[in-house]
């Protein structure tokens, strides 16, 4: 990366208080994104992906805070900012998109009222001004005949729909950052690929740099320019798109890379996987102190259960977060 990222997770720690103790849920999280890079962030549900992005967009909420390490933002930290300055940051400068829109779409206003609210909002339009915008908007993502559907509620639209609707909120004000929050899962197969390719086009038309989370190992090593593996609240490795599938080189990447269905072989949806990994990933509660895939890991050694290992460098320009060598 040649200059300063827009995105900087600087050994983030973020803590789960629950039973009047502290546990901690994300653990010396670092991470960077640059200006306009496509960066994937992968793990099984429960490593926390989302708890990261919602830390980068200042969603935490409930018994989850930010508990050390900084959140820099175009190199100011955001970690502890305040909501009302976090409020007008999100949505102008860093946006999210999530799995489902229909939680987050407003079910009582028009889909032009709430893109439209963007460019009030953010840009001090008029509402006739914003309107227009909110037309130009929804064209840009491939809504058909957007000047009439500008007035339809968000249950007029088929799930594919109401995701570009997202999009064109999400973009509204061209924002630096863009978190995609497993943004295509609930959707069809072939509408998966349309939804990520324009969410690709418009953010590299933009410049816009794209943190992309899913637990699709194969959608993000195809798009990405970098992958983050997350395990149980660790970064467990990361490196450029392509040398995540060639060379995989912590145990759990491994066998995620191995759980991909391959050409010439045939997955039966409802059936297991090809290969898989044996066992789940540990509740926070019951974090242990050695590394916390030890349990599912087959190459785990006697120290692996009592000493969680460092962070080592790749020669790929990566990192591991594991005592094998490689
Ligand atoms: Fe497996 Fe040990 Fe590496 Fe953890 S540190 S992934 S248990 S070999």
């Amino acid at each position: 990366m040649n200059e300063d990222p827009i995105l900087h997770l600087e050994d983030l720690q973020i803590a789960l208080h629950a039973n009047g103790e502290e546990y901690p849920a994300i653990d010396g999280v670092n991470l960077q994104i640059g200006r306009g890079e496509v960066v994937g962030l992968v793990g099984e549900s429960g490593c926390g992906k989302s708890l990261c992005a919602l830390s980068v967009a200042g969603l935490l909420d409930g018994p989850l805070r930010v508990s050390g390490g900084r959140i820099l933002f175009d190199g100011g930290d955001i970690a502890r900012l305040p909501n009302r300055s976090m409020r007008m940051l999100r949505g102008s400068r860093i946006a999210m998109i999530f799995q489902e829109p229909m939680t987050a779409l407003n079910p009582l206003m028009t889909i032009g009222d709430q893109i439209g609210e963007m460019f009030v909002l953010h840009r001090g339009m008029s509402r006739r001004a914003a309107r227009r915008q909110a037309i130009e908007a929804l064209e840009q993502v491939q809504v058909p005949a957007a000047s009439r559907r500008v007035d339809d509620y968000p249950h007029q639209l088929s799930g594919g729909m109401r995701q570009r609707v997202m999009i064109a909120i999400a973009l509204a004000c061209d924002p630096d950052l863009l978190i995609a929050d497993e943004a295509t899962t609930a959707l069809d197969v072939t509408i998966q690929a349309e939804i990520v390719e324009l969410i690709l086009d418009l953010c590299r038309a933009r410049g816009t740099a794209v943190l992309m989370i899913s637990h699709d190992l194969g959608l993000v090593a195809r798009v990405c320019n970098r992958v983050a593996v997350m395990y149980a609240g660790h970064l467990v490795e990361e490196q450029p798109a392509d040398r995540i599938f060639s060379s995989p080189q912590h145990p759990y990447t491994q066998g995620l890379v191995a759980s991909l269905p391959r050409l010439g072989r045939r997955l039966v949806v409802g059936q297991a996987k090809l290969a898989d990994i044996p066992g789940v990933v540990p509740q926070i509660l019951d974090y242990g102190k050695g590394c916390r895939f030890a349990p599912r890991c087959a190459q785990a050694m006697d120290r692996c259960s009592t000493t969680a290992p460092g962070t080592t460098l790749l020669a790929s320009g990566g990192k591991k977060r594991c005592y094998l060598n490689g």
